[in-house]
């Protein structure tokens, strides 16, 4: 199977066969700026040491300071932060952000982890890259499996390392810290304004369409709560242990309240009877309206894509679709509102953060919801735009704005 990065590099051929731009363009957007890595010791509860394998990978910085967020799980590696931090440069240039990408990982399984223990881990990590990052040099924020709260401690650990605070340093603070209203549900009410927006430009209208949900954690579970809120009926719902189907409508508050407290979705089916539960997996196949990925990359390839039943897949999740089955879908006629638009609601109010960190300003949330619903109709107009004048997916459609941008900002600077 291609890497996760091959992919990325897969996607970017095709733009540029479509976009037709400089050579020099695409051979700076092939390999990464800067590649940081550290093995860092952190002292566990038991008072052992262990070590950790911790990355910081810096793409490109044409537009603006590197950023995006830093995950936390046991698959991550060099080859996965880069196509994450790759993604991010394109995303940023979709949204028409003034940044470029980053990514960053930790290879390790939180879940194991005491909250001591992934304090001295969030710590070590910034201990390691705070040579390489700053308000206007590289700008973290959360991704998979890191919150708020790990946000907090890696900012005090910053402004410690550098003897001054610097609350734009990091973006998906807490509020009390200077993070921004809307924050925690940007990614997921950015995916419904570009579902709108979609819908909105095909006459459909979303009210009784059903949805399935794959991946309950930050992004999938607002998802939830925002289209429930607008008259969808979430059908399945699936995380790591096992996918629950309710073909009336999930109880979208029980299930984040259960959440909350970290417990499997399979826990909570054994406590609710009227729901069948399926394993994780069978998500992909449910006969929805809409399907929408919300874990990890690759959920989808050659080998699953034909077994597809949704007509709409949202993309929350980065990379959730292989080349191969992105021509699958392509083919089957199913429309993929890709990841670079649809979840990147979460970089641009980090970005409204990060104005706001600069500024010392503090917006209201009409304020911050507003400006994301204008972001995300403009980049969504303008992919249209593309799409239709070129004859090309919206996926390719997307890369070819970036790549556009992009390129301006390369020529202007001489690279
Ligand atoms: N981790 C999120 C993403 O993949 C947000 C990044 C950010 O806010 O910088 O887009």
């Amino acid at each position: 199977m291609t890497t996760f990065f091959e992919n990325y590099l897969g996607l970017l051929d095709r733009a540029f066969e479509a976009h037709g731009a400089s050579s020099d363009l695409k051979e700076q957007l092939k390999t990464p700026k800067h590649i940081h890595e550290a093995t860092k010791s952190v002292v566990m509860d038991d008072g052992t040491e262990r070590d950790f394998h911790m990355y910081r990978v810096q793409f490109n910085d044409a537009r603006g300071p590197f950023k995006g967020g830093i995950r936390f799980h046991p698959q991550t590696d060099l080859e996965e932060v880069k196509a994450l931090a790759a993604l991010m440069a394109i995303k940023c240039a979709v949204l028409n952000i003034p940044f470029g990408g980053a990514k960053g990982g930790i290879t390790v399984d939180p879940r194991g982890l005491s909250d001591g223990e992934q304090k001295r881990l969030a710590e070590a990590y910034i201990d390691a890259m705070t040579p390489h990052i700053g308000p206007d040099k590289d700008i973290p924020a959360p991704d998979v499996q890191t919150n708020e709260q790990i946000m907090a401690w890696m900012l005090t650990q910053y402004e410690r390392n550098v003897g001054m605070h610097a609350p734009a340093v990091i973006t998906g603070k807490p509020l009390a810290l200077g993070g921004s209203l809307g924050r925690s549900s940007a990614t997921s009410l950015g995916g419904v304004f570009t579902l709108e927006a979609y819908l909105a430009e095909t006459n459909q209208d979303m009210g009784g369409m059903t949805v399935a949900i794959q991946g309950f954690g930050n992004a999938g579970s607002y998802a939830a709560k925002l289209l429930a809120e607008r008259g969808m009926c979430i059908t399945a719902v699936a995380d790591s242990s096992a996918a629950l189907i309710y073909d009336q409508g999930v109880d979208v508050e029980a299930l984040i309240a259960w959440k909350k407290d970290h417990k499997p979705l399979r826990a909570f089916a054994a406590e609710h009877p009227e729901y069948t539960v399926m394993p994780a997996d069978s998500i992909l196949y449910r006969d929805v309206d809409v399907f929408i990925p919300a874990a990890l990359e690759n959920a989808i390839t050659k080998h699953n894509a034909a077994q597809v039943r949704a007509r709409i897949i949202l993309e929350l999740a980065n990379g959730p679709l292989t080349l191969e089955a992105d021509d699958i879908l392509e083919k089957m006629g199913v429309v993929v509102l890709p990841d670079v638009l649809a979840n990147a609601g979460g970089v641009t109010v980090s970005y409204f953060e990060w104005v706001q960190g600069r500024t010392g300003d503090r917006w209201d949330l009409q304020t911050v919801e507003e400006k994301l619903h204008q972001k995300m109709q403009d980049a969504y107009d303008a992919c249209a735009k593309i799409a239709k004048e070129r004859g090309v997916r919206f996926r390719t459609a997307t890369f070819m704005l970036a790549l556009s941008r992009l390129e301006t900002a390369m020529k202007l600077r001489g690279l």
